[in-house]
Order: structure tokens, then C-alpha cells, then sequence
């Protein structure tokens, strides 16, 4: 007899099979219930990474089946952890109720959470963008689209990849949180450490661009996009949309249009200057400490996330940096409207986000209230830009239009929503009459108990009888056991207790009924209620968006003008010229930390033809490195539009910023300290152009004395020949202050100490003038190296200095021991190449037999070796 074969899963794991082989290269979060689980490798995974436990569901070929789980409610918190650590997850919800009869309710992926498309804001970073970015190659061009999916923003770039490391640099400041790549595609020029994803097929006509643009934003005709002359940004574009169509699986309405702007490019910096300059955070990783913290006074998550975009991406066009600069002196000359504005921003919340959160249908009741109270401070905003001139004028236009929706919301919503729609409470009472109606009646419960037991209990005479509520039960009568045996007929016994009896009547019965459907009803009203709320928002998407962008820009010239008052920031002249002219220059960081002593604020004249190359040498904490970064970031701030730490400054633009400074050993990439410093030497040297600003401290130290010196010389020569080139050089070798007597374009400069009782006193004051020496053992001493070793390094300094005198003196130069012998092996190997030279010179080749010609070679080999 044939045996029926018994299904191997049971259809629910069947279902779950089905839908995870269709994303395979996701964790599914398969909901069942109040759950989402997961089940075998994904469970596994899932399990260590969210810390959570593992059990098992069901068999599979006779082998428990691993099943791990998080509650639905919960699960932004653990999504959080799983794209942190790198995993997609696929959100499987239910589509209909459950129906034990007819099987599995139906489920289906409703979106994949990946790190580039998330909206959340418990998993975004406030203040910094997390984009989705698509890098397209063809040829040795390049094109980069991309799309903030929480704000719906784009960004657009194409260049060349001979155009040395602008790829690298550019993705670096882009920083996505996920970039989609070609198959097998070179990727030296992806930074390290990006999160990439290959997406299969790239090979979308200029038609099917076409298409998607058209099917994305209903649009007809695509000229005003300007992608029809930049196929390869045409090509990014689409495999960002439709990577965003295959996860997202929902409208984005909120989808800015991706128009290509041509735009003259602004000031290049590496990474590794970027690094040093330490933008966004320091050296050791730390926030405080950094350019951005010092600077940061924005009082909105959207002007915290513009200032940080504008200084990252320093301008050159003049005219564009004279408008931010004049947009911020008329705050600075206007502190009421400042103050009217910055008083208006603090009521200004994620407008932004929780727009985009809202028409993607994933916002929690209080992104409506801070829209609503954000839309509510624009008024304001716009009556103190009244009048106003420059880029204000704009600002101002974009925040127009959202009086009546603004007026709408504020009548709809409650002023402090509940946490979730589920709690009911969203909607204002007096809003809507039916919503209102239903409320009264479900509210009137209480009310209606009350009565109703006071009515059984006097009717009963039973004194203890109470009217209770539980979710399984419902509505009920509870009488004590003792009592319980004068309960009246017409109460119908539901459940024995220990100490007590509960019963139900059909008059409490109909009240529940029409209670609970009350409620329902209630929820159901507000829910249709929001959804009306939420398609005004959605048709105003372009509107708020605007608004939220002029808000962003008011914020951070606010920002800057209170920088430029409070710290006493001046506006910076930049021009086309060759000249840099900084006069009472202070380190914007620095200065904001000094607690005990002032900032010594110090001057700097240089010129890209007359006065180009700046050597400076002085002790060890003298400020040499404080002084030249706060020269770089006069500079970098100048273009950025923003007002600079100083008491005059005239800026020439500048194309390039590099710098290098004193390096750390790299050692997870195999590089030590001198590898990384020559490879960061190595970057400016091969990638100077006119009108770059180069900033060197310290070359040549991670190697022998000679070998850095020659280094280090021959680098300040290079730089010094290179032409319309500002350089800022410091340096511990006093053999280089020669190099001004050779070279017309260079002079010295060094920071100043005063010795006062045998102690070092920093003066922090750059003069013209080459440092007499380096004053190391005193700053050794002011470390707390132990007091012999000092005395014992000061006896060492003696003697070398003494013996070197006296080979000044004898007329040698001044070599040290190892020089001294290196020096006689040369003079060894010179001779033995004259015996070799007049050898051969003797030598009568013509009459030489082979064998002789073999002999003779020997002979010349054994003389040289
Ligand atoms: P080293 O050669 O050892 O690298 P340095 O010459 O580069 O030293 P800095 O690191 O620039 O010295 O400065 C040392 C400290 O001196 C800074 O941390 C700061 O506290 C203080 N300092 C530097 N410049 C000034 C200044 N202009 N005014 C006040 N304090 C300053």
C-alpha cells in the first residue's frame, strides 16, 4: 500500500519559504501576531546580533527549526541594531485578519529598510544626512545621484576620473549610507569602509530613464531635469529610483525633481586634510573639540545639517560667497530682526522628515503636531524678513502658502498626541461633530456604570456587588462567594473565583456592545480623519519642502551673525587677487577652550607671487600648529560665506586646500607613521595648482635625521618653484631657515618663548624671524620627564653641540658619526671606480680573445666589489 507522504512544512512555513526565497538576501521580519520572527539562518543571525533569545518552531527534515522574535511594537529600536550592522531586513506584515479556516492570512513584503532608505528618526542622526547613492561608470567617466529618502532631497555630480582623486573626494564628503555599484567595477576610488551593494542591471537606455522619471513624477517632458545631454547622471538617477521602487514599495510623493546644475566647482579638499583639519570631529573621534562644534549655533535639525553641507562644500564663485556674506552682515547690523528670528526658529522642529514620514505613510501622531507647530512659527519668520532684500527675498517667498493648512492642522490635532494612533486621542475635540458624538458615547461609560451598579446593588440589596472590566471578559458583575447565592435569576454565571462569583446580564451585555462599538467606531473616525489630513499635507509636499530649505538657510545665517557678534568674527574680503592678509587672526577652536590664559591673536601676510612660502620654526608648544590650522580655516570659512575670527582679513580664492600634519601610524592599513606622512606629501606634491593653499607641519621626522632633513628640504624647494601657491611650512630643522637667503618668494617666521628663571614662557606670538632653537628639553621638562634624564639630556646637548662646533671649526662640515662614515664608504667607492675607469681605459678590447674579454670582466668585478 502506497503511505500518503507527509508535507514536509506546515503551509504557514510554506508561506514563510516562499516570500524569503524572493529575499534572499534579507533578514525577513515575518509578523505573526504581536510578533515579528524569524526563522533558521536569520533567526540565528538576528539572535546575536540583537542579543535576543533563540527558540525553536515546528521541524524541518526532522531538525528543530531556529525561530527568533521581536515584538511589532518595538521594532524600530531593534531595526536600529540590524542596519548598524549592515543587514537589510524585509518587513512582512499581514494583509488581512486571521481566519483559521481558510489557512495562512495572506503576507506580504511592505517595504525592505535598508541603510540608505531609512526614515525614522530614532534611526537617523539628527544632524547629518544618511543618503542612498548610486555610482555610475562608463569610460573614465563617473556620475553620482544621491537621494536623502527622509527629506527627498537630491544631489547630482558627474566628472572624470582622470581628474585625480575627485571621485574619492567627492563620495567622502557625500558619505552615504549606502551606495549601489556596477557589478565588477574598479572601486580604488570608493573610499574604504563605504557600505556598497552591486545592483544587477545597469544597462537602462536613455528611453527607460526617460520612462521611470516619467512614472516617478508624471512628467511629460524632462528638458527642465537637464539629464538628457548627462546620460551617465541620468543612468544613477534611475538605478536610484529603482532601488527605491523595489524596497520602498510605496508612493514617494515627497521626491524632490533630480535637476542636473552645472556648477563651478568649489574649493577641493582631500580627505586626509579634512581629516586633519578636524571638521567634524577630532583626531581621537571625539565631537567636542571639533571645527563644527565650535561653530554649530543652529537652533533647527535642518540648519544643523545645511551648515555642515555649506562647510563642507567651501565655494569659489565670488559672487555667491559676497551674497551669504552680505545676507549675514545685515544680521549683524539688525539685532532686533536677529533676535525675532532666532526666537522664531526655537518653535521650528524635523519639518523636513517628518513631511517625508508623513506622505510615506510611517509617521507617529507627533510628526503631525511638530509639522503643525513648525508651519504655526513660519508666520513669524516671514514678517521679520519683511522688506528685506538679497537672498532673504526667497526665503521669504518659499514660507508663503501654508497659512490655511497651518490653520487647518492646528484646529485638527490635540496639542500633545498620544505616543501612537492606537491610543486614540489624535484629534481635537470639537473638530468634527461625529467624532465627537462617538467620544460622548463611549465616554459616557463611566458615568453609565456607575449608575447602573448603584442600581443592582440597591435592587439586590447586596451591598459588595461591583461592576468590573476585563479584556477577556468584557464587562461583569462580580459578587463575593458569600453572597453570591442571592444573585437574582436573571444573572447568568460566567466564572468561579477562590473568594468570588462573576456573572453578565443581557442589559450589561447590550451596553458593552454598544460601548465597544462606539469605541471602534471613534477610532475608525479619527482614523479617516488623519488620512484627510495627511492628502492636504501630501499636495503641499513642494511647499513645506521649500519652506523647510529657506528655514534651514535663515538658520545658519542666523547662526553666523550671532558667531560674527558674539566672538567678534569679521567679514573676510575675498577677491581674485594673490594677496592673504589676516591681521589679528585667532584659532576658532582654540580660543572657544582656553580657559586660563587669552588667545594670542597673530597676523599673516603672504602673497601667491611676492611672499609665498612661510617657514616657521620655534619650540615645541610655542603654536606653531595652532597657528597655521587657524590660518586654514580663516581661508576654508572665508568661502563657506561665513564671517572669520579675526581683526581684518583679505582672502584671495582659493582652489585647493592641503594639508599635513603630524600623522598617526595607520597600522589597520599596514602603514606606519612615515608611510602615511610621505603618502600625504606625496598627495599635495602630485596634485598642486595654482591658487592652492598648502599647509606643512612637520615633514621628514618619522625617518633618520639626514634622510628627513633632505626630504623635508627638498619638499620646501618644490613648493617654493610651484606658482600662485601659499604655503605655511613648520619645522624643527633649523638648517632650512638658509632657505630665504636663496629663494625671494620665502621668508622665516616663528612663535616666540621667553626663558625666565630657567623656565620656558610660551608667547604664542608669530614674529618675522627665524627661531634660535627648539627649546625640547624644557618642554620635556614641562612634561614631567623624570629630573635625571633631564639633566642627563642636557649634558647630551652639551656634547653634541660642543663636538659639532669643533668640526665647524676644523673645517669639516657637520656631519654626525653616521654621516661621518657613510661619507668614508663613498670616498672608498670613488676610488675603486677610477682603478675600474683606468682599467679599462688600458685595456686593448680589439685584441682580446673571448676568453681574455671573460677573464678581464672578472677582474673588474672583483675590483668593485
Ligand atoms: P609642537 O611643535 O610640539 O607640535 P606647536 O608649536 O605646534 O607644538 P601647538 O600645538 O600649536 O604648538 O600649541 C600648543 C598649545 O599652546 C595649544 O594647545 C594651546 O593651548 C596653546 N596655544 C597655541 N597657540 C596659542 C595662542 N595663539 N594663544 C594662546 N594659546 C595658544
Amino acid at each position: 500500500m502506497a503511505t500518503k507522504k507527509k508535507p514536509e512544512h506546515t503551509p504557514m512555513m510554506q508561506q514563510y519559504l516562499k516570500i524569503k526565497a524572493e529575499h534572499a538576501d534579507c533578514l525577513l521580519f515575518y509578523r505573526m501576531g504581536d510578533f515579528y520572527e524569524m526563522f533558521f539562518d536569520d533567526a540565528i543571525e538576528a539572535a546575536k546580533i540583537l542579543n535576543i533569545t533563540l527558540t525553536k518552531r515546528g521541524k524541518a527534515n526532522g531538525d528543530d527549526i531556529p525561530m527568533a522574535g521581536v515584538p511589532w511594537h518595538q521594532a524600530e529600536g531593534y531595526l536600529a541594531k540590524l542596519v548598524a550592522a549592515g543587514c537589510r531586513v524585509a518587513i512582512c506584515d499581514q494583509m488581512e485578519a486571521a481566519d483559521a479556516s481558510k489557512g495562512p492570512v495572506r503576507r506580504e513584503v511592505v517595504r525592505i529598510v535598508t541603510p540608505g532608505t531609512i526614515t525614522e528618526s530614532s534611526l537617523l542622526e539628527q544632524e547629518t544626512s544618511a543618503p542612498l547613492a548610486a555610482l555610475y561608470l562608463k569610460h573614465d567617466m563617473w556620475a553620482v545621484a544621491s537621494l536623502d529618502v527622509a527629506s527627498g532631497q537630491w544631489k547630482l555630480e558627474q566628472g572624470s576620473l582622470n581628474d585625480g582623486q575627485l571621485l574619492q573626494e567627492y563620495l567622502s564628503v557625500l558619505n552615504p549610507a549606502e551606495l549601489l555599484v556596477q557589478r565588477d567595477i574598479d572601486i580604488s576610488q570608493i573610499p574604504s569602509g563605504m557600505k556598497t551593494w552591486e545592483v544587477g542591471d545597469w544597462s537602462y537606455s536613455l528611453e527607460v530613464c526617460k520612462e521611470k522619471l516619467a512614472q516617478f513624477f508624471g512628467l511629460g517632458d524632462w528638458s527642465s531635469l537637464n539629464l538628457e545631454a548627462h546620460e551617465v547622471i541620468a543612468k544613477a538617477v534611475a538605478a536610484v529610483l529603482v532601488y527605491v521602487e523595489q524596497t520602498q514599495k510605496s508612493s514617494m510623493a515627497h521626491l524632490s525633481l533630480p535637476v542636473y546644475q552645472e556648477q563651478q566647482q568649489g574649493m577641493r579638499i582631500d580627505m586626509r586634510s579634512r581629516r586633519n583639519l578636524e571638521v567634524h570631529c577630532t583626531m581621537t573621534g571625539q565631537r567636542k573639540g571639533s571645527l563644527i562644534s565650535a561653530l554649530d549655533k543652529t537652533q533647527t535639525p535642518m540648519g544643523a545639517r545645511l551648515i555642515r553641507d555649506w562647510i563642507d562644500n567651501p565655494l569659489t564663485e565670488l559672487e555667491q560667497i559676497k551674497q551669504r556674506q552680505q545676507a549675514v552682515q545685515s544680521l549683524v547690523d539688525d539685532v532686533e530682526t536677529r533676535e525675532s528670528i532666532a526666537e522664531g526658529l526655537k518653535h521650528i522642529r524635523d519639518m523636513e522628515r517628518m513631511l517625508a514620514r508623513i506622505v510615506l505613510h510611517r509617521a507617529a501622531p507627533r510628526d503631525y503636531r511638530g509639522l503643525t507647530d513648525s508651519i504655526l512659527a513660519l508666520p513669524a519668520l516671514i514678517s521679520a524678513l519683511q522688506d528685506r532684500s538679497g537672498l532673504f527675498k526667497p526665503m521669504r517667498e518659499a514660507m508663503l502658502g501654508l497659512e490655511e493648512l497651518g490653520a487647518l492642522l492646528s484646529s485638527a490635532l490635540v496639542d500633545l498626541p498620544p505616543a501612537l494612533f492606537r491610543d486614540g486621542g489624535v484629534i481635537r475635540q470639537g473638530f468634527d461633530a461625529e467624532l465627537d458624538r462617538l467620544r460622548t458615547l463611549a465616554g459616557d461609560a463611566d458615568d453609565w456604570l456607575k449608575t447602573y451598579e448603584a442600581k443592582e446593588r440597591e435592587r439586590t440589596g447586596l451591598a459588595n456587588l461591583r461592576v468590573k472590566y476585563n479584556k477577556v471578559f468584557g464587562y461583569f458583575i462580580e459578587i463575593s462567594k458569600a453572597q453570591a447565592t442571592s444573585a437574582p435569576p436573571e444573572y447568568v454565571r460566567k466564572q468561579t473565583l477562590v473568594n468570588a462569583e462573576r456573572f453578565i446580564t443581557d442589559e450589561l451585555h447590550t451596553f458593552e456592545s454598544e460601548i465597544l462599538g462606539a469605541k471602534d467606531a471613534a477610532m475608525q473616525k479619527e482614523e479617516t480623519l488623519v488620512a484627510e489630513l495627511q492628502q492636504h499635507i501630501t499636495a503641499k509636499t513642494s511647499v513645506i519642502q521649500a519652506a523647510a530649505l529657506a528655514v534651514a538657510s535663515l538658520d545658519v545665517f542666523t547662526c553666523f551673525s550671532g558667531l560674527a557678534v558674539t566672538h567678534q568674527y569679521v567679514c573676510p574680503e575675498v577677491h581674485g587677487g594673490s594677496s592673504l592678509k589676516i591681521e589679528g587672526g585667532r584659532h576658532p577652536v582654540v580660543e572657544q577652550f582656553l580657559n586660563d590664559s587669552p588667545f594670542v591673536a597673530n597676523d599673516t601676510h603672504m602673497d601667491m607671487r611676492k611672499r609665498q612660502f612661510m617657514l616657521l620654526t620655534g619650540p615645541n608648544m610655542g603654536g606653531k600648529s595652532t597657528y597655521m590650522r587657524q590660518v586654514a580655516w580663516i581661508v576654508w570659512l572665508a568661502h563657506v560665506g561665513c564671517f572669520v575670527p579675526a581683526e581684518a582679513a583679505r582672502i584671495p580664492i582659493t582652489k585647493r586646500l592641503f594639508t599635513r600634519v603630524g600623522a598617526g601610524d595607520e597600522l589597520s592599513s599596514g602603514r606606519s607613521t612615515f608611510m602615511v606622512e610621505m603618502m600625504e606629501t606625496a598627495a599635495i606634491l602630485n596634485h598642486l595648482e595654482p591658487k592652492s593653499l598648502v599647509i606643512v607641519d612637520e615633514i621628514g621626522r618619522g625617518t633618520s635625521t639626514w634622510d628627513g632633513l633632505a626630504i623635508a628640504w627638498a619638499v620646501a624647494e618644490r613648493l617654493i618653484a610651484a606658482k600662485d601657491v601659499l604655503t605655511l611650512f613648520a619645522t624643527h630643522y633649523h638648517e632650512l631657515t638658509d632657505l630665504p637667503e636663496t629663494h625671494a618668494t620665502a621668508f622665516n617666521a616663528s612663535v616666540t618663548v621667553r626663558e625666565w628663571k630657567g623656565e620656558v614662557i610660551f608667547m604664542h606670538q608669530v614674529v618675522e624671524d627665524a627661531a634660535d632653537r627648539s627649546y625640547g628639553i624644557a618642554v620635556a621638562q614641562l612634561a614631567g620627564l623624570p629630573r635625571d634624564v633631564v639633566k642627563s639630556a642636557r649634558e647630551h646637548l652639551y656634547r653634541l653641540e660642543h663636538d659639532s662646533q669643533l668640526q665647524a671649526e676644523s673645517g669639516k662640515t657637520q656631519l654626525g658619526l653616521f654621516a661621518e662614515a657613510e661619507k668614508r664608504k663613498q670616498e672608498e667607492s670613488l676610488k675603486r671606480l677610477e682603478v675600474v675607469e683606468s682599467m679599462i681605459e688600458a685595456a686593448d678590447i680589439n685584441n682580446m680573445r673571448p676568453l681574455d674579454a671573460l677573464t678581464f670582466l672578472d677582474e673588474l668585478k672583483k675590483k668593485l666589489s
